[in-house]
């Protein structure tokens, strides 16, 4: 079988393995599509995500949907033939943060295809791999594979959603129109969000957002001097979601939301820290919260996305084949053109 592995900032490599055996309560998955996330980009790019740097060959990819291809000793929960998404994160259970139900907050958690830990958790690119039955979510044969591989994204957008507590009737501000963006958008509709504005510097992407339900895109890169960005999305919004990582952005949803509103912090900011006006907490009692990965929904967005309760299709930019893996990152990384690319199997 094939499998790709990062072995250091720019050298991916396709190779091949023995397709392994499912052990006791283990699954042997067959990959159908793999999505293409910012962090596998950086590993492929830089040989790190932040503080978490290669040490060994890692192979990346957390977002997946698959085939049963083989069942291990009593597993009941799927059966050979049916299809996945996968679950990438597994928590501990016993630290205070899984003993509290947060579990995106595990101190142990080990998630696929990332160097937090050593040895590294290796991810699903590659044609074949092992799950244990608890991180393999069945649904019906009907659910198509690449769509069925934006669980885990949506999963994202659903936590963060949650965070900021009731989005009903609420006007939303989102900072970043990428896919991350662009599930939120889905996530806060879901919600019950009465109207949702969305900001970006690239038209690409702004154009997928009004295709997932966005009513108002803004080109924050444009706003003509003496506008303000509340203008802008037509009033003050309630809830503002910081998804694009750019100090900026958040600065903005900061003097946007109208006092007492909720500001969640989804995207990464740099890892040095940023300059802030962190008195309009204080002033304007400004509720900042963070969003971490996702925590128990991620059942939730698999069955919102095989009952087509949200449609994702619009975010989804195209797939390659595993051994063309180093071009789908570089196309994925092109945000004039790409949001979602996948890996398929071959
Ligand atoms: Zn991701
Ligand atoms: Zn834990």
């Amino acid at each position: 079988m094939l499998e790709c592995k990062v072995h250091g900032a720019l050298d991916l490599r396709v190779g091949t393995a023995p397709v392994p055996e499912p052990g006791p309560g283990e699954v042997l998955l067959r990959l159908g599509a793999a999505g293409i996330c910012g962090s596998d980009m950086h590993y492929y790019f830089h040989g790190c995500v932040g503080a978490f740097r290669i040490r060994e060959p890692l192979t990346p990819g957390h977002e997946a949907s698959a085939v049963v291809a083989g069942v291990g000793a009593g597993v009941t929960r799927v059966r050979p033939g049916q299809r996945v998404a996968v679950n990438p994160s597994r928590p501990c259970g016993a630290c205070p943060g899984c003993r509290e139900g947060r579990e995106n907050l595990c101190a142990n958690m080990r998630f696929l295809g990332s160097a937090s830990v050593f040895p590294h958790v290796q991810g699903m690119f590659r044609e074949y791999f092992l799950m244990p039955q608890s991180q393999c979510v069945p649904v019906a044969d009907s659910v198509p594979l690449d769509e069925l591989a934006m669980s885990e994204p949506l999963a994202v957008a659903l936590h963060s959603a949650t965070r900021a507590g009731s989005l009903l009737g609420r006007r939303v501000l989102i900072t970043g129109s990428g896919t991350i963006g662009c599930m939120m958008v889905l996530a806060v509709r879901l919600a019950g969000a009465a109207h949702v504005s969305i900001t970006d510097v690239v038209d690409h992407p702004l154009s997928v957002a009004r295709q997932v339900g966005a009513d108002q895109t803004i080109r924050i890169d444009q706003l003509l001097q003496g506008t303000r960005l509340s203008d802008a999305c037509g009033g003050e919004p309630d809830v503002a979601f910081e998804v694009s990582g750019a100090p900026t952005a958040l600065s903005a949803c900061m003097e946007t939301v109208r006092r007492g509103g909720v500001i969640v912090q989804v995207g990464t900011l740099p890892v040095d820290g940023m300059h802030m006006l962190a008195n309009q907490i204080m002033a304007r009692e400004l509720d900042l919260r963070g969003s971490f990965r996702f925590g128990n929904v991620f059942e939730q967005a698999v069955n919102a996305i095989a009952g087509r309760r949200v449609d994702v299709r619009p975010v989804l930019s195209g797939s390659y084949r595993l051994t063309q893996a180093a071009a789908a990152i570089e196309r994925a990384r092109d945000k004039t053109v790409s949001m979602k690319v996948q890996l398929v199997p071959g």
